[in-house]
């Protein structure tokens, strides 16, 4: 088989079409007993066993994982490599946060080696909790951007990414200038932008460290590249909201700083969005401009609820990210039990069964890679994850408790966590087993 490029996967396989309606089941497509057939790393067919037997496929071709779940790699919209060891530090909310923790770690990333070893373990720590795609924060150092492409190209990863820009209110050691960013962005662009599975993405940090002529760099450069993206942090904490004001007197809001230099659109993530004005809410679903929900983050650092409900009735593109290391786990599932916490405090409901779309093909659309990643679509690149469902006795003894697929799947959700991932796969071929791991292959830890 495989001389014919095909590959075969037996397990139980979850994927969505659509937005999945828990009422009908409109949107999902779930297999008991199901085949996930690729050629060339795509995906050809999914259906069930007993269709494929049907088909006279032979089965025991199939690489099998019974009792497993197969679902579509999931999607990190908002997360920062350099900020894995900076996981998990007490005591303060984002702005001393910043300053005690983050800036200090961000330094060491002007040396290209520490930063390659540092996106080196980023992404197999992506790998480990099934995150196959994620949109990624750099650091100001333009080698660190290169020593993330560079790792991620050899992975063969889909992923966005960029060079965080910082002119003012940082260390100085952490600081570029509008002229340095321009000239660093368009290097990097021109290397990186749309080669093979890549896509880069302007990141200004958030406008309190980048002057107006350095936004004005970013928004000219948004212009200059077509299929660009762009992230930014947005009304994450209220110091936060009070100390724009204090920078930019003429903004009529926060979200005002980043329009008035072109930087709002459909390839725009905001990460955050908690405390936002009607306002900002109408602007940000005019120009079609995303949120990055960030469940961990927003509770860990006591950042607020994010009104969930009142995004989606303003009709703005929604995507759940970790924000490691503000986030305090890299698991989508962590987040996703997070997230339904969160609404739970506003009376809000998050389905299982929406939850793992968001997480898939919720986010793909979101960041506008859906026609590539997301589900089992054919001709989609096959980033896939095997779930093991009950690999702790908890989970054992729940799971076997669970009534139908919405149990199954809210269990998942609410216990499971990087353990769930037995295996990761990137365009068919496998980048992550945890069986590996266990038999003491650890080399790629640092
Ligand atoms: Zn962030």
């Amino acid at each position: 088989m495989s001389l014919l490029g095909l590959q075969a996967f037996r397990a139980r396989i979850l994927h969505f079409t659509d937005m999945p309606d828990a009422v009908t089941q409109a949107g999902v497509e779930y297999f008991e007993d199901g085949v996930l057939l690729l050629e060339n790393g795509r995906v050809k067919k999914v259906a069930s066993a007993q269709a494929f037997a049907d088909d006279g496929f032979d089965l025991r071709e199939c690489e099998h994982f019974p009792e497993h779940l197969i679902m579509p790699g999931f999607i990190d919209s908002h997360v920062h490599y350099p900020q894995t060891d900076v996981i998990a530090s007490y005591g303060n909310q984002l702005l001393d946060w910043l300053n005690q923790f983050t800036f200090p770690t961000e330094l060491q990333f002007a040396e290209p080696e520490f930063a390659a070893i540092a996106a080196e373990q980023f992404l197999q720590l992506l790998l480990e909790n099934g995150t196959t795609t994620a949109m990624v924060y750099t650091t100001v150092f333009a080698q660190s951007t290169e020593a993330f492409f560079s790792a991620a190209a050899k992975k063969n990863l889909r992923m966005i990414a960029g060079k965080v820009m910082m002119d003012r209110n940082a260390p100085a050691g952490l600081l570029d200038t509008p002229e340095s960013s321009e000239h660093d962005n368009r290097q990097i662009i021109e290397r990186w932008h749309q080669q093979g599975r890549l896509h880069y993405a302007l990141t200004p940090r958030f406008a309190p460290t980048s002057s107006p002529e350095q936004l004005a760099v970013t928004g000219k450069l948004y212009r200059d590249y077509s299929d660009l993206y762009l992230q930014t942090h947005l009304s994450e904490n209220h110091q936060e909201i009070a100390w724009i004001k204090q920078l930019f007197p003429n903004a009529r809001d926060y979200l005002d700083v980043y329009d008035s230099f072109g930087l709002l659109g459909p390839r725009s993530i905001f990460g955050h969005g908690i405390h936002l004005s009607d306002v900002e809410l109408n602007r940000l679903a005019e120009t079609q401009s995303g949120i990055a929900f960030c469940p961990t983050s927003n509770l860990f650092l006591g950042s607020g609820l994010l009104d969930v409900a009142r995004i989606e009735a303003a009709k703005i593109p929604l995507s759940i990210a970790t924000d490691v290391g503000g986030g305090t786990s890299f698991s989508l599932l962590r987040t996703l039990a997070e997230a339904y916490k969160i609404l739970q405090l506003q009376g809000q409901k998050l389905h299982p069964l929406k939850g793992l779309y968001m997480a898939t093909l919720g986010n793909a659309r979101a960041l506008h890679l859906d026609s590539h990643i997301g589900n089992f679509a054919p001709g989609k690149e096959a980033d896939f994850v095997v779930l093991n469902l009950s690999p702790t006795p908890l989970q054992l003894s729940r799971h076997k408790k669970t009534s139908c697929l919405a149990d199954t799947l809210f269990a998942l959700m609410t216990l499971g966590d990087e353990h769930n991932i037995a295996r990761t796969y990137i365009m068919g071929k496998l980048a992550f087993s945890r069986s590996a791991r266990a038999q003491g292959d650890l080399q790629w830890l640092i």
